[in-house]
């Protein structure tokens, strides 16, 4: 079980970067990944901090997370030979650091400049045109600096999208629990526990995220750590992804110009309670209210993709026993449910 050993949130904590360094005994070589937009809002300051607590500092700009991106990262990282990996950035960085840290055994620190999923402290990534299109093992962060400052600034979207993935764990536990009960598969109550608080807790606390106040990013921001660890403890992304993503993911491979990650899992949500005939108006309206998406026209696809994404959700990823593989819904049953949601119209 990886867990972090020091999360920091707040305003203005890019400023305990040396406080962090210095009780975590980090010496030596750092590697600054982040994107050029990122690196201007935050990743300067974390390496001006690095430099003056004595490390020397090497920076590398990353755009895209292939499996072509992650070789050529690891093999910047063996002719640097830094002891230890800063991502500052959204979650292509904190996944590129994440993934070539972990391969190359150093250890990696999360500092998240936007909050739309729930990688910033979760010990999984996810790497585009590999031929899995879920999360793959990685490592967790040792450290996490969160400044509410830095994300603040990010579009209010992104932090939609971070509600949306919360939302879903309602969804994903309940999956679990079926998998448990059907499959006799390990469930671990302290992890789904963990992520339902999340969700609960971004849902009470939704009018606060909407007025855009600190406390309700504050609110966010642990639910996301929060559930990066139940995925520590339980080993795997079992308590937070479950039939919902499993649609988002099939809405990513049928629509390549989809929407973002946690805005689809929120509908998919929806429609994953539906089946489980649980409260799936409680969850819609929490959307609404948050402002995310709850229909297809909102998440920018069409109705029949929203339909196939739902027809083919079990079937990339048979392992993952969810609601959709013990239903196995026809072509029919997906329209149907789409429909009775309000999903198409
Ligand atoms: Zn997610």
């Amino acid at each position: 079980m990886q867990l972090p050993r020091e999360v920091i949130i707040g305003k203005g904590t890019l400023n305990r970067v040396p406080e962090v360094v210095k009780r975590l005994g980090i010496k030596g070589k750092a590697l600054v990944l982040s994107d050029l937009q990122c690196y201007e809002l935050a990743g300067k300051t974390v390496s001006k901090f690095l430099e003056e607590s004595g490390l020397s500092v090497d920076f590398l700009p990353i755009k895209t997370m292939t499996m072509k991106d992650v070789l050529v990262l690891e093999s910047q990282i063996k002719e640097l030979k830094p002891q230890i990996l800063f991502g500052v950035g959204g979650g292509t960085v904190i996944d590129s650091a994440k993934v070539s840290s972990g391969s190359q055994n150093i250890p990696f620190i999360s500092i998240p400049t936007t909050v739309s999923h729930d990688g910033i402290a979760s010990p999984l990534a996810s790497i585009k045109g590999s031929d899995k299109p879920y999360s793959i093992m990685a490592q967790a962060p040792l450290a996490i600096i969160a400044d509410t400052e830095v994300i603040s600034k990010a579009p209010w979207r992104f932090m939609v999208s971070g509600c949306g993935d919360i939302i879903s764990k309602f969804t994903a536990v309940k999956d679990w629990k079926l998998a448990h009960i059907e499959n006799n598969e390990y469930y671990g109550g302290y992890a789904a526990s963990l992520a339902l608080m999340s969700a609960k807790l971004v849902t009470e606390n939704a009018e606060l995220i909407v007025y855009r106040q600190d406390e309700g990013l504050r609110v966010l921001l642990e639910a996301l750590i929060s559930c990066g660890v139940a995925m520590s403890i339980a080993g795997s992304s079992r308590p937070c992804s479950g039939s919902e993503h499993l649609f988002s993911h099939a809405l990513d491979i049928i629509n390549t110009n989809h929407a973002m990650h946690g805005e689809q899992c929120g509908v998919g949500c929806i429609l994953s309670a539906y089946l489980y005939k649980a409260n799936w108006q409680g969850i819609k309206k929490t959307l609404k209210q948050l402002g995310a998406p709850t229909t297809a026209a909102e998440l920018s696809v069409k109705d029949a993709d929203v339909v196939k994404a739902l027809e083919l959700a079990a079937k990339i990823r048979p392992e993952r026993y969810t609601i959709l593989h013990m239903l196995n819904l026809s072509a029919e049953a997906c329209e149907k449910t789409a429909r009775a949601t309000g999903i198409i119209s």
